[in-house]
């Protein structure tokens, strides 16, 4: 169990900016996030694409965005809890919360902020019949363990970097790979394309272009064959033992609307003095949260987690009064931030 004073769902700009806020204010947080990088849409979605709008920095890309967002958190050692979903929220008896993730990290919190975004990133799913069947035993949307695919036959479905990738780095594990991708162009870098169809010119691989999954055929979540569906042409039958599917990554609102929370479509429901949601102690910054006026604009977070900042420690410390500080002239704030003469 892991004692803190906020936990943070999301590791979005957000949720980075939040850990400052607080750590500006002396509070401790504990950020959690499904995917594997920190930075939420801004590395997932366009981590080379520059960004105007933030003030004080005329142009950035969403990667540099977030490299400086975690270099202005490093003073506040903020506990990072990557490729993990929070799953449960609940609030105990002594108005305190406890949290849990899909990988069974518990904490115990004073607050929580739910920096969600547009939802918790998980990977597309196959949509094939009964393809739920296999998922987990030998249907894949992640790699754990590149052993287990020793001496086995696969197929790989995609044309992104992950699917690329997979193929190369298990081009010596397996017995075969076959690579299925619906285009014949792919989105992966030049490099990686040009690898894969050397192994396809030397006999070593296989792959079908233009095509699609259309069945999966096994017994008990053993897999013997999937059916591949041409867009010109008849159906082939692929003996494998495995199907590793890497089509992308979709947000998905997921265990957020379980919360007992006052959602609004896709949204939480906030007030526009503390970002606190309808159960007192759980704030909502950034993409998730509505109030009449909402942008989901970058800069518009970032106050909205300075505003929340300061009701959290007015709500943690109730007796005591939250004065402003400048973090140009505040001794205690150069403390916090590691720049005291
Ligand atoms: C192509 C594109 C360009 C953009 N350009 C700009 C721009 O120029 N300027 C601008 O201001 N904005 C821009 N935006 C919008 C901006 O990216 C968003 O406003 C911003 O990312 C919102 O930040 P956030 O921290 O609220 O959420 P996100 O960035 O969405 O991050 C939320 C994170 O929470 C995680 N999460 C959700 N639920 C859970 C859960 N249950 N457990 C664990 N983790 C969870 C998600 O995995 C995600 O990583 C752009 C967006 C796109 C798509």
């Amino acid at each position: 169990m892991i004692n803190t004073d906020v936990v943070i769902v999301g590791a979005g700009p957000c949720g980075l900016f939040q850990v400052f806020e607080l750590g500006l204010l002396g509070l401790k947080a504990e950020v959690v996030d499904s995917i594997r990088q920190p930075g939420g849409q801004c590395t997932e979605l366009y981590p080379d694409k520059p960004i105007y709008d933030i003030p004080g920095i005329p142009v950035c890309s969403g990667e540099e965005l977030t490299e400086g967002l975690l270099k202005q958190i490093e003073p506040f050692n903020c506990g990072m809890h990557l490729h993990e979903e929070v799953t449960v929220v609940r609030k105990d008896s002594d108005d305190s919360f406890h949290v849990e993730t899909n990988a069974g990290t518990q904490f115990h919190a004073k607050a929580i902020v739910i920096a969600g975004g547009v939802g918790s990133f998980q990977p597309r799913q196959l949509r094939v019949p009964g393809a739920e069947d296999f998922a987990g035993k030998t249907l894949h949307y992640s790699v754990q363990d590149p052993q287990q695919f020793a001496g086995k036959k696969l197929a790989i479905l995609g044309g992104g970097d992950s699917a690329l990738d997979w193929v190369l780095e298990l081009i010596d594990v397996a017995e075969h790979i076959t690579l299925v991708h619906r285009r014949d162009e792919y989105r992966a870098v030049p490099s990686s394309v040009d690898k894969m169809r050397k192994l396809v010119a030397a006999g070593k691989m296989n792959v079908i272009e233009k095509a699609k999954a259309s069945a999966i055929d096994g017994v008990d979540g053993l897999i013997n064959s999937i059916t591949i569906q041409p867009k010109d042409g008849q159906p082939v039958d692929v003996p494998v033992d495995h199907v590793l599917v890497f089509f992308g990554l979709a947000p998905k609102l997921g265990p957020i609307a379980e919360w007992g929370l006052d959602i609004n479509r896709k949204t939480i429901n906030v007030d526009t003095e503390k970002f606190e949601t309808s159960v007192p102690g759980i704030y909502a910054i950034g993409d998730i949260n509505y109030y009449p006026g909402k942008k989901k604009l970058i800069l518009c977070g970032f106050h909205e987690a300075a505003l929340a900042a300061f009701a959290i420690k007015q709500r943690i410390e109730p007796d005591k009064k939250v004065r402003l500080q400048y973090t140009t002239t505040s001794p205690l704030m150069h403390e916090r931030l590691g720049v005291t003469d």
